[in-house]
């Protein structure tokens, strides 16, 4: 391994004394028991791995850096301010080098770098779900939970799928572009409609960007650095000059879009990045304004790329606190993962599962039992999603601005004839 490659999985791991308390945050940790699956075992694995005690084919290593969910929930726990995330991406780098990509992450990844594979193959997803049949055939098996999570990317019936975006935009407001990517893009164009439209409600302007495609961060994390950079390029010359922000609703995509400073040089990429605020920050900037009443216990589950990784904590709460009416809590163990984590569940499907058993045991604890799990981010929408169906929970899954969307629906905050905007 070259002296830069080391570098980049040892500085960042430097500061760790092996204390272990970022045992108890660690999910695959709790899930196994096992100390290779903590963050205190994988770090010292990688150190052995940069310093050459490991070669990076070693079965073991491999098997224990792959079983991490890249959660990062060891990160705030940790007193040293060990960047165990950035440590773990160098050294997937240096693992997909040695012994190469498996052939289902390699076909996956291969897919959402292209559009004209990734677009007609989700929309045709979205399809199939439009015909109720993934929602009928839901279940805890491995196919029919696939089918779980592709029937909880579906809008709530009750409400119609489309709707005018508000009028009266206020001209001289921020201007917003909408980081649209691909899963949102494509399986929750409802999500994207409703962030417009709570944006526009709350004094955005928002335009549109052609030319963007995937953030790259399943790449990132699976150790396709150069599939990673490759798409950065092509979304920070699509967005250059756009707008005073952009706005993401997927954490998975802003957490990986605030760090493109860090994947590319140069200040294109540094302007980028300080222009990318999750859509909860941003509508929480502007109060955001209060509707309602909804009748509704809702959970707050935290995507651990929105609250470890971009640190964003009080917005997403903010935004939910605006709609009169719900009661609102955190989720026991809301800073958990809930084993999604990009493609994760796809490739470690066992541990997957095991770590979103604590996440429904938390959500089946509640009480009063939650009619919605509120999260902002694709992955987790399906994981939990699937798997409140798989366990027969009496609850949907939403993204926070879906609510908030639907309390301005609902309270004339869209009617031309309604309260004005601010
Ligand atoms: S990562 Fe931090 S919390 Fe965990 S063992 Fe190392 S120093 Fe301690
Ligand atoms: S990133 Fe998540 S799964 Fe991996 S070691 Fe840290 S807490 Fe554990």
């Amino acid at each position: 391994m070259s002296t830069h490659a080391s570098a980049r999985i040892l500085e960042p791991l430097a500061p760790c004394v092996h204390c272990g308390f970022c045992l108890p945050a660690c999910p695959t940790y709790l899930a196994t028991g096992d100390e290779n699956d903590s963050p205190r075992g994988r770090i010292v694995l990688m150190r052995q791995l940069a310093s050459g005690g490991i070669a990076p084919t070693d079965a073991a290593l491999g098997r224990f850096i792959d079983r991490c969910l890249g959660c990062r929930g060891c990160e705030p726990a940790c007193p040293s301010g060990v960047s165990y995330g950035q440590g773990l991406a160098a050294a997937r780098t240096e693992l997909v080098a040695a012994r190469g990509m498996p052939g289902s992450a390699r076909v996956i990844l291969r897919v959402f770098s292209t559009p004209l594979l990734w677009r007609p193959l989700l929309t045709m997803a979205r399809w199939f779900r439009a015909t109720g049949l993934p929602r009928a055939l839901a279940g805890g098996g491995r196919l029919s939970f696939a089918f779980g999570m592709l029937a909880a990317t579906a809008p709530p019936p009750s409400l119609p799928a489309s709707l005018p975006r508000p009028r009266r935009a206020p001209p001289d407001g921020p201007s917003v572009a909408l980081f649209t990517g691909c899963v949102m893009d494509t399986v929750f164009p409802h999500v994207h409609a409703a962030t417009r439209r709570t944006l526009e409600a709350n004094g955005y302007r928002v335009a549109e960007v052609r030319h963007q495609g995937c953030c790259g961060a399943l790449h990132e994390h699976a150790g396709d650095h150069d599939g990673a950079r490759a798409l950065a390029h092509r979304n920070v010359a699509a967005f250059h000059g756009a707008a005073d922000f952009i706005a993401v609703n997927s954490a998975g995509c802003g957490a990986l879009l605030k760090e493109y400073r860090r994947l590319l040089d140069g200040p294109e990429a540094a302007d980028f990045a300080a222009r990318v605020q999750d859509v909860t920050e941003l509508l929480a900037a502007r109060g955001p304004r209060p509707a309602g009443p909804l009748d509704l216990e809702v959970v707050y589950d935290a995507p651990c790329h929105l609250q470890h990784a971009q640190g964003v904590h009080a917005a997403p709460l903010a935004v939910l606190r605006a709609i009169r009416g719900i009661r609102l809590r955190e989720l026991s163990g809301a800073d958990r993962c809930c084993g999604s984590a990009g493609i994760y569940s796809l490739l470690e499907p066992s541990l997957s599962r095991d770590v979103l058993d604590a996440k429904l045991e938390a959500i089946r604890a509640a009480d009063p039992a939650p009619a919605v799990v509120a999260t902002g981010n694709p992955g987790c929408l399906m994981q939990i999603g699937a798997g409140l169906l798989a366990a027969g929970l009496p609850a949907r899954a939403a993204h926070p601005v879906e609510l908030l969307d639907e309390a301005y629906r609902l309270h004339g905050i869209y009617d031309p004839a309604g309260p004005a905007h601010r």
